[in-house]
């Protein structure tokens, strides 16, 4: 290797380019030793370009064969080693465009790996999700089934506090609601409203004669008897101990009364029996009745069916007697 200065260029030179270095300078003293052979190790193939390039100011003739000068080496050296400059930047390009896409390609790829993960983890969550979505309908349809129940179950007991245990009737406490909406419709829908009122005759003395629990069978049979001769919009009250009440929607006076005297005759044909204790029982009944005037309240309209019972009670019972317009409202009557 020659002491210029390609050493100091070896010094900061790549690998590639002290090859380069190390080839120029070996062909160098080779040409000057007149070693090369020719054309074998340029191959004749070179040669033949060079002529045919009209380079052949590269090549000296000496002793009738064609060497190399200096010069034209050198420029060939030169020109290879640009080419192999070029070759390896080339292949360093090659290799950082390489290395840069393999190394995106593994980012991606990792990213790529971690978006699965998450996307695993998101189908993990949707999953769980759904399941708690699927336990949650069942969770709601079970509550839905269960809330039924209960309601059904609140529904009777409501009902049973509606409801007279001996009779079957409604009670007192659901009178006082259910008179008070039927009022509001008769107004609201302007159709008339009626009510009865029936008291058992002397019925003190069945229970005197026959016993409390006769008396209830009685009772309980003229609970029948109302049931099957009302309407089925007709609502039956046990109002009090052998008190009863009937509310007629959609009825007018007159038609409560003609009502309430199928209702004495019903319960004046009937023989109430007791067949174990061989007891036949003869009841009747006492039956008031009034329409409902406008604007008037509840208690006013109980109040005037009441009183229209007394008077029946007091015109020899076994009878209806009926407060039926204005003209039924005396002194001293409220009505709000
Ligand atoms: P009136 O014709 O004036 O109505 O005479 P009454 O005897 O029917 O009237 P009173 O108010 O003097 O007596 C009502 C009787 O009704 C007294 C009570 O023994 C009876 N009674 C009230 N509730 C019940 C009940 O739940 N069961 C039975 N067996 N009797 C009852
Ligand atoms: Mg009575
Ligand atoms: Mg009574």
């Amino acid at each position: 290797m020659s002491q210029n200065g390609s050493v100091k260029n070896m010094e900061v030179s790549s690998p590639a380019a002290v090859v380069g270095d190390v080839a120029k300078t070996a062909l160098k003293n080779l040409v000057a030793r007149k070693l090369l052979p020719w054309p074998d190790v340029y191959g004749l193939e070179f040669w033949n370009v060079a002529r045919e390039k009209g380079l052949t100011e590269i090549m000296g003739e000496h002793g009738g064969e064609f060497i190399l000068s200096r010069e034209a080496i050198e420029a060939f050296l030169s020109d290879t080693g640009q080419v192999l400059d070029g070759i390896r930047d080339t292949v360093d390009d090659f290799v950082t465009g390489t290395k840069n896409h393999v190394e995106g390609i593994s980012t991606t790829l990792e990213d790529m790996r971690q978006d699965r993960a998450k996307d695993n983890s998101l189908l993990v969550r949707i999953g769980q999700l759904i399941a708690h979505n699927q336990a949650l309908k069942a969770h709601t349809a079970r509550a839905e089934e269960r809330l039924r129940e209960q309601t059904v179950l609140i529904k009777e007991l409501q009902d049973k506090l509606r409801i007279d245990p001996l009779t079957g009737l409604y009670n007192r406490r659901a009178l006082e609601k259910d008179l008070d909406r039927e009022i509001n419709r008769a107004f609201r829908y302007r159709f008339p409203l009626s009510v009865l009122m029936a008291d058992l005759d002397h019925f003190k003395k069945v229970n005197d004669t026959y016993g409390h629990q006769v008396g209830d069978k009685v009772l309980q049979s003229l609970a029948s008897i109302f049931r099957d001769t009302v309407r089925d919009v007709d609502l039956l009250y046990r109002y009090g101990g052998e008190e009863f009440v009937i509310i007629l929607p959609h009825t007018c006076c007159e038609d409560a009364i003609t009502l309430a005297e199928r209702l004495k005759v019903r319960v004046q044909q009937h023989v109430f029996t007791v067949r174990r204790q061989g007891i036949t029982i003869h009841q009747t009944i006492s039956l008031g009745c009034a329409e409902l005037l406008v604007g008037e309240s509840k208690e006013n309209l109980l109040f005037r069916t009441d009183r229209a019972l007394y008077r029946a009670k007091g015109n020899g019972r076994n009878r209806v007697e009926a407060a039926c317009g204005p003209e039924s409202i005396q002194e001293g009557d409220a009505v709000n």
